[in-house]
């Protein structure tokens, strides 16, 4: 744990850094969020437009909490790669440009209060532990589906980060030896058959081939993007191409979940992310099915799997309590019963 400080003040910032979109919040160390902002992330961009909206989101949800910069004690920044949480550095970033990025200098200086960085989903798992799915359980395994796929460890309150920082990236888990190339640099990644990104991949190959799909009518014939919520609709007009490739995703999640369960035996499994949001109706099932045939368990528990209950504000629930983990004591033990709260005057959700 980077060095701890003495705060009084008990508002802190929390970012999440997607490959789709920024959010960031002001958050109290008892689970009330006062201030949100919300932006895309820039596409293609590099790393000075990806500091400057990561720094215009701040600055948002800081004023609309009412807020100055003064007021706020630290920032937890949620990096969807691998981070030296011990030092506030980013090592590798496989789906964005941000890989050694000085984001930690950026924002102290800009901001001028202590800054601290981990994997985005270590925090949703935390966020999960402390007010979601997984709060009072005695650990959990949280996976978050979205343009790419992590996870996070939490046990006895604790993130599981590893000797390196890098446990908890089941996204790189070889799925199949020799399969698709991932965005890491290896090949077979449960990311390059299961993230959002290996969807569009599939379905752009199967357009190539000449497979009909109702996604050319939803998006235009541009297939260059194809959001979580394309994907709903695409299997509510029962779209066989789009049902066919989320069938593969079940079951790949549901294989990954089950290494899950006989590698660490977590009380939770927990679910989240874009897609899981969207289509989480359809892959639960199939998930599921996957551990109920386990041959090694006689029964999958009922709370063993479960959907995420924070959804899109994970991750920053878990980084308003390591925020206030660096200023105090840890909040999933000094309230283990917070509620989330989004106050109206929290401010639009996009900005
Ligand atoms: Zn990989």
């Amino acid at each position: 744990m980077p060095k701890k400080l003495r705060n009084r003040n008990e508002n802190f910032v929390a970012v999440d850094v997607g490959g789709t979109k920024i959010m960031a919040v002001v958050g109290t160390s008892g689970g009330t969020i006062v201030g949100r902002s919300r932006c895309s992330t820039p596409r293609d961009g590099d790393v000075k437009e990806v500091f400057h909206a990561i720094e215009l989101a701040v600055g948002a949800a800081i004023k609309r909490a009412g807020l100055g910069a003064q007021d706020v004690a630290a920032i937890a920044v949620g990096i969807p790669g691998v981070v030296d949480y011990e030092n506030g550095r980013i090592l590798k970033t496989p789906n964005m440009p941000l890989t050694q990025a000085p984001l930690t200098e950026f924002l102290r200086e800009r901001f001028g209060v202590p800054i601290v960085l981990d994997n985005d989903c270590n925090l949703g798992a935390l966020g999960e532990a402390w007010m979601g799915a997984g709060r009072h359980a005695h650990s959990l395994f949280g996976i978050f589906v979205g343009t790419g796929i992590g996870s996070g460890f939490v046990q006895k309150r604790k993130l599981w980060r590893g000797a390196r920082y890098a446990a908890g990236e089941i996204g790189h888990m070889v799925m199949g030896i020799g399969g698709p190339k991932c965005g890491c640099g290896n090949s077979g990644c449960l990311e390059a058959y299961a993230s959002r990104t290996a969807v569009e991949r599939e379905i752009r190959e199967a357009v190539a081939r000449g497979e009909a799909t109702v996604l050319n009518e939803l998006l235009g014939r541009d297939l260059s993007v194809i959001r979580s919520r394309a994907l709903r609709a695409a299997l509510d007009a029962k779209d066989a191409l789009v049902t066919r490739v989320l069938e593969q995703v079940g079951h790949f999640l549901g294989a990954a979940c089950l290494s899950v369960r006989h590698l660490l035996d977590p009380q939770r499994i927990i679910l989240g992310g874009g897609v899981m949001e969207a289509c989480g109706d359809f892959l639960m099932p199939r998930i599921r099915a996957a551990l109920d045939a386990d041959q090694m368990r006689s029964a999958t528990d009922a709370d063993e799997l479960c959907p995420s209950r924070l959804g899109d504000y994970a991750v920053v629930v878990g980084g308003i309590a390591l925020a206030a983990r660096l200023c105090g004591p840890n909040p999933l033990k000094k309230y283990p019963d917070a509620e989330l709260r989004i106050l109206r005057s929290s401010g639009s959700s996009r900005g």
